[in-house]
């Protein structure tokens, strides 16, 4: 028979906004000595914002490739090929520069298209590509390429043989509708084929996302400057993408989320009673670490890198070091791992499928909720001994 005291922690917890499967639920927890925390939108917002559009020219000779773009889309292109595109190296310059990260502010005294053109024309192509093909996407960082892209006033064009990788990235097949569009089209790989009266591409083959995906979408090694900005970009705390285009690398763009306001707390609160946090992401490691720093999980409790199928493995080998696990994740890909601790513990922002896997929902997003529960289940058990 389940004793009162464990029915009454339920209540209680109800009361609380935290919804918890059964009262054995509450017994579990409180065994718990190690909490892994899922990063995306369990520690961090999982709102994440265009941050840089870099374009990789990589020697090519970008002149006539985006002529026909900078006729239809700089407003002086004599002296945007004049300062620009003479002057091959003045143009990488150019073109590999930041986007700032703040939105331009909406306040109606600046027309919207001063948005797009605080992009280059090279920054703008690969965006428009980029966004075309994440437009398939649910992931935070297709999202925040998609809004990048509305905010600088881009139109995107359709796309065909979209495919998806959970965990790797998007592709598919760019189609510009009429000609009028192809020339005026982004030619980020740097064919022959704008301007100069060639026959404009039909459509252009497109992929965006991590390192090894986008490998097996290019014909050549990624050269050692580009690796240089993409961890530099890295290094600055924001999740990078690459974008190839028609079997080239053409460049990445980068996206940033933030730290939710609560996470710090609650992480000094788990510490407080003995917990060991821990952090795993699909994410670089330089952004899991950067995350970790602001929120207090120690260095190497740090998993990062992962595969969606292998968080489970990393909750599998931590209890066949003898830990008891609690999880704490928002998404689809945390579900597995959710199932086989210990205590899966969902946070109510997220997807269902996490919501079903766990043994713990917490309404809302905050992570202090996560404490609650815990210190709920210690206090229960404390009341029925
Ligand atoms: P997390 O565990 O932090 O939620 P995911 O497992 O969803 O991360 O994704 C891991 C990595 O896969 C991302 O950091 C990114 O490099 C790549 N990725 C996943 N989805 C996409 C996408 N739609 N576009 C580009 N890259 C993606
Ligand atoms: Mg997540």
């Amino acid at each position: 028979a389940t004793p009162v005291g464990l029915l009454a922690g339920t209540g209680r917890a109800s009361q609380l906004g935290i919804l918890i499967r059964g009262p054995e639920v509450l017994e579990d927890s409180r065994t718990v000595d190690t909490i892994v925390l899922d990063k995306t939108g369990t520690v961090t917002e999982g709102r994440m914002r265009l941050t840089q559009v870099v374009p990789l020219p990589d020697g090519r000779d970008d002149g006539d490739a985006h002529g026909a773009f900078v006729r239809e889309n700089v407003e002086s292109p004599d002296a945007f090929v004049r300062d620009n595109v003479e002057s091959p190296s003045a143009f990488v310059r150019e073109n590999v520069g930041s986007v700032p990260a703040a939105p331009l502010p909406d306040d109606g005294t600046r027309p919207r298209h001063d948005a797009h053109r605080a992009l280059t024309p090279a920054q703008a192509a690969l965006l428009t590509l980029a966004a075309a093909v994440e437009h398939g996407s649910e992931h935070p960082i297709a999202k925040a390429i998609v809004e990048g892209a509305a905010e600088h006033g881009l139109q995107l064009p359709a796309v065909e043989d979209f495919a998806s990788s959970a965990g790797g990235g998007v592709s598919g097949r760019v189609v510009f509708d009429d000609q009028a569009q192809a020339e005026s089209a982004p030619d980020v790989a740097g064919q022959q084929t704008a301007g100069q009266g060639t026959a404009a591409p039909a459509s252009q083959q497109v992929a965006v996302g991590r390192g090894d995906l986008i490998l097996q979408h290019v014909t050549r090694p990624f050269s050692p400057e580009a690796e240089a900005r993409f961890s530099a970009a890295e290094e600055s705390g924001s999740t990078a993408v690459w974008v190839a285009v028609d079997g080239e690398l053409a460049g990445f763009v980068a996206v940033q989320d933030t730290v939710k306001e609560s996470s710090a707390a609650a992480i000094a609160d788990l510490k407080a009673m003995g917990l060991r946090p821990m952090l795993v992401t699909g994410d670089n490691a330089a952004v899991a670490q950067a995350v970790a720093a602001e929120v207090g999980i120690d260095p190497e409790d740090v998993v990062a890198g992962v595969r969606p199928e292998a968080k489970v493995e990393v909750v599998r080998s931590l209890q066949g070091e003898g830990a008891v696990v609690g999880m704490v994740g928002d998404g689809v890909n945390d579900a597995p791992a959710l199932a086989l601790a210990d205590v899966g513990i969902a946070m109510g922002s997220g997807t269902d499928v996490a919501r079903e896997a766990a043994a713990i929902t917490v309404m809302g997003s905050d992570l202090r909720q996560v404490v609650q529960s815990l210190e709920l289940s210690r206090k229960t058990l404390g009341v029925i001994r």
